[in-house]
């Protein structure tokens, strides 16, 4: 032990009094079972921060699941187990979830491989987590509640302000941690420690082996903290992109990140952020299509080779709607933006404004056999609309007479 602080000061001031009795409670169980007992993970970090969280993890030397059948017995609530490792999840008769498990070893055979996993004292739980800022623990038993357990000197790196992994593998094993420390720093204001950041550069080609989902999910975390920006850039200088993409984003990339994320309707998720910043890449579709998740992302890839390589020049609308009716708004604002064509969102806008004057009832009404030419019909008026040029239904009307003769 590396130091003996007790949390209990901490926890009196930031924890409900409820949640101090039932931590209490549960500590004298563990003692009836003859089993150490800790609080571990964020809520940890932040109860030495002065920040507010409420997530319970807790962590036995034994059999996390017995324990917690134990806890529900003398407690009530209800437990449901999630793995074949001792995990389960404890419902608090107030609704409250708490997570038990118990304390194990992951080891990797090789990179990628799924862990070996076994059963392990607390120690060794500690050291298969990812910073030592997220590796402390709280002792709960009676005896020593609220003792802290700094095996990895996660306080002193709170005091320095230091993201630090616990092993020079660690990146290596898991390369999503790269992502997590890079959330952490920004979400706490700290810097990589000299080691971690080189080895978070050394590792970042890993992160090809990582699934897409997984890398957007981080992403996703990053963009939830308002941080998906200054992430990006400090995902650059460790080297990400070029390790992902064989591309460096420029400095006008970046500025259109900022830019787009300002101007477009729909939010900057992160999809959409790697598109703006990849935009300019060498196989830049072949590239993207690995993170396109869902059908609108697989469809805004699509709709984008078109209008990429679309002459769109300035004409009167009705004809750039004869020809863009069917893209969606987020295809053609990103096209505006990022190739340069005003236009384009001028004619967004008005789209979104225009209501038809007229509905087929009205060409019924005119005796037009119902058919294909309805909606060609309309489509013409939509057009004429856009460019004013039929302004109220009286007009529309004139208008159907002569388009219905035409069009017989
Ligand atoms: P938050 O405040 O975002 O909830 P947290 O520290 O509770 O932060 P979680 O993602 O909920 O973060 O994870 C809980 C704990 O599990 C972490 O504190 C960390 O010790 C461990 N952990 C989570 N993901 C990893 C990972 N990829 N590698 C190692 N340890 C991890």
């Amino acid at each position: 032990l590396t130091a003996k602080d007790s949390l209990l000061p901490h926890m009196k001031a930031s924890l409900p009094a409820s949640t101090l009795t039932l931590l209490k409670q549960i500590g004298e169980i563990a003692d009836e079972l003859d089993l150490p007992v800790y609080l571990i993970g964020g809520i940890v970090r932040d109860l030495l921060l002065k920040r507010q969280n409420e997530d319970i993890d807790l962590v036995v030397e034994g059999d996390g699941i017995a324990f917690a059948e134990a806890i529900a017995a003398k407690l009530g609530g209800s437990i449901k187990t999630h793995d074949t490792f001792g995990t389960a999840t404890w419902t608090t008769p107030a609704d409250e979830k708490i997570d038990i498990v118990t304390c194990r070893t992951e080891y990797y055979e090789a990179p990628g491989l799924l862990p070996v996993v076994r059963a392990s004292n607390l120690r060794e739980d500690l050291r298969r987590r990812d910073f030592t800022i997220n590796a402390l623990a709280v002792k709960i038993n009676k005896e020593n509640f609220g003792q802290i357990l700094d095996f990895f000197q996660g306080q002193n790196d709170l005091k320095q302000r230091k993201i630090r992994i616990l092993h020079t593998l660690s990146f290596v094993e898991d390369p999503t941690r790269i992502l997590r420390a890079v959330r952490f720093a920004l979400r706490f204001g700290y810097q990589f420690d000299e080691q971690t950041e080189r080895l978070a550069k050394n590792a970042a080609p890993m992160l090809t082996q990582i699934s897409a989902s997984r890398f957007l999910r981080e992403l996703e975390l990053l963009h939830e903290e308002q941080h998906l920006l200054s992430g990006a850039k400090w995902l650059d200088r460790l080297g990400v992109w070029e390790a992902l993409f064989a591309y460096q984003p420029t400095a006008n990339d970046w500025k259109q990140l900022s830019e787009v994320g300002e101007q477009l309707e729909a939010e900057m998720e992160p999809f959409l952020a790697l598109f703006v910043l990849f935009h300019q890449a060498d196989n830049f579709e072949q590239k993207l299509q690995r993170y396109a998740l869902t059908i609108a992302d697989m469809k805004l890839l699509g709709e984008w080779t078109h209008l990429h390589s679309f002459d769109t020049r300035e004409k009167p609308l009705r004809e750039l709607h004869g020809e863009l009716s069917h893209f969606s708004d987020l295809a053609l604002q990103l096209s505006a933006l990022l190739d340069n064509k005003p236009f384009l969102l001028d004619y967004v806008k008005k789209r979104q404004k225009i209501t038809l004057l007229l509905n087929g009832h009205d060409l019924r009404k005119q005796g037009i056999k119902p058919g294909p030419v309805y909606s060609s019909l309309l489509q013409q008026l939509f057009g004429l609309q856009l460019d004013n040029a039929i302004r109220t239904r009286q007009e529309a009307l004139e208008w159907l007479k002569q388009a219905a003769h035409k069009a017989e």
